[in-house]
Order: structure tokens, then C-alpha cells, then sequence
């Protein structure tokens, strides 16, 4: 059997991931391409979390920008990843990876609350774990959520999968035609330089706690596995 790179991982999805082409909603077709991804994994014998986004329902920001209480349009962003957990774990069981969410705002009849003992139990177990509702605290993100979930659960590493970008580049790509993209580049440049991985929140919690983070796409299928195997896709963003 062939060995992964990382023994346990967290996947961070954006809910863009999970919307297409479209950039709104759920889209069957993509979500099976994931978790077929995911499976690949899986039989690595790799243990899985994921933290999956709810940008593609709705952002708290947003609401707020239309006059919403900031905190309540924060909680329905949290309430929106929910949704996209189930539908996650709906499409895993369907082609048969055993799966638990928990969620970091009480819901029992939907799913587990977050229990981190109990989390990294099922880990053990070789259920995927999907973290759903973020932190559970509005004014933070769910890179947050993915930091604080990975140092909780002694992750190896943040697989960070992005739909419309490859890796970490000095400039907008899509902008600027110069841009360069890095293979390796550590959490103080991505501060000190505002590069566009994830919020300074989530890189703070990273770098102060060690966490690698590797950032790649996941539109091209099987890249989920090549991640995992340590091949040289994306961008590896350190400590140091
Ligand atoms: N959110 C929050 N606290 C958290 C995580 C998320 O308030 O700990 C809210 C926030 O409003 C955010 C929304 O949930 O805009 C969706 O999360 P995020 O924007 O991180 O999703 P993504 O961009 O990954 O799709």
C-alpha cells in the first residue's frame, strides 16, 4: 500500500467549492467530485477532517454591509455551513466513508455538538469528521475555524482547496499577468504582504501554533490525493 505524507488532516472547502460555475448553492455534480476525492483518501487509511465554508449561501459581511446586525448576519453564515455539512456528509455515506458532524452551536437533532475528545475518537475510528457552525463566535471565519480545529486535534496539516486559484502568487493572477506563484512561503510574508491565503486571524493562529498549510486546487480531480502524498502541487505555507 502506498504511504500518505500526513497521518491526519484537515480539509478546509470553501462553500464556493461547492457551488460550480454558479457561485450560489449546492451543486450535486461538484460535491460528488469531492467526496470521490475524499474517499481516495480515506483508503490511504488517512484520517479526515474537513471545515467546509458557507460563502456559497451566505456571507455575514454582506448582511452586515445591508444594515444587519453584524453578529446575527454572522450566525446565519454559521447556520449556512451547516447545511453545506449535510450536504457533505449525505454525498460521503452515499458512496460509503462513515461520517460524523459536529457542530460548534448546540443543534442534537441534527447533528453531534463539537466534543473534541469525541472528535478525535472518530478520527481514530477512520470516520470522516466534518466541522460544522465554525468557531460557534461570530466576527471569525471558517480558515479560523479549520486553524483552531487543526491545533485542537493535532492535525498535520491544513489542506486548504481552492476552486478558483492553484497556490499562493505575489499578485492577483487573474489581475496581473506578473504575478509569481510560490512553491513555499512562510505566514509572516503572507502578513507582512497581505497575500490573499486566508484572514489574518486564521494566519496569526497558524503560524503561533506551527500549522502547515498547503494551498491547491481542487478543480483538477485527484489533487485532494496528490496533497496527501506530499506531491509538490500548490503552495506549502510555514512557520518559518
Ligand atoms: N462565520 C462566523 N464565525 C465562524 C465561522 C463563520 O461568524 O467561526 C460566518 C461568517 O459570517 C462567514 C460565514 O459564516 O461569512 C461563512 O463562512 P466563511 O465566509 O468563512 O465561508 P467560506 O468563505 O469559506 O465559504
Amino acid at each position: 500500500m502506498t504511504t500518505a505524507h500526513y497521518r491526519r488532516i484537515v480539509l478546509k472547502l470553501s462553500g464556493e467549492a461547492l457551488s460550480g460555475t454558479n457561485g450560489y448553492g449546492i451543486e450535486p455534480r461538484v460535491i460528488q467530485s469531492i467526496t470521490k476525492q475524499v474517499k481516495e483518501v480515506a483508503e490511504l487509511g488517512v484520517e479526515i477532517a474537513v471545515v467546509v465554508g458557507g460563502g456559497n449561501i451566505w456571507r455575514g459581511k454582506v448582511g452586515s454591509e445591508m444594515g444587519m446586525d453584524r453578529a446575527n448576519a454572522d450566525y446565519m453564515g454559521m447556520l449556512a455551513t451547516v447545511m453545506n455539512s449535510l450536504a457533505l456528509q449525505d454525498s460521503l455515506e452515499n458512496i460509503g466513508i462513515p461520517t460524523r458532524v459536529q457542530t460548534s452551536i448546540e443543534m442534537r437533532q441534527v447533528a453531534e455538538p463539537y466534543i473534541r475528545r469525541k472528535a478525535i475518537r472518530h478520527l481514530e475510528k477512520k470516520r470522516v469528521v466534518i466541522f460544522a457552525a465554525g468557531t460557534g463566535n461570530p466576527y471569525f471565519s471558517t480558515d479560523t475555524t479549520a486553524a483552531l480545529r487543526a491545533a485542537e486535534i493535532e492535525a498535520d496539516v491544513i489542506l486548504m482547496a481552492k476552486n478558483n486559484v492553484d497556490g499562493v502568487y505575489s499578485d492577483d493572477p487573474k489581475l496581473n499577468e506578473d504575478a509569481k506563484k510560490y512553491d513555499k512561503v512562510s505566514y509572516m510574508e503572507v502578513l507582512n504582504e497581505g497575500l490573499g491565503v486566508m484572514d489574518s486571524t486564521a494566519s496569526s493562529l497558524c503560524m503561533d501554533n506551527d500549522i502547515d498549510l498547503l494551498v491547491f486546487s481542487i478543480t483538477e480531480e485527484g489533487n485532494i490525493k496528490k496533497a496527501v502524498m506530499g506531491e509538490n502541487i500548490g503552495t506549502i505555507v510555514r512557520g518559518k
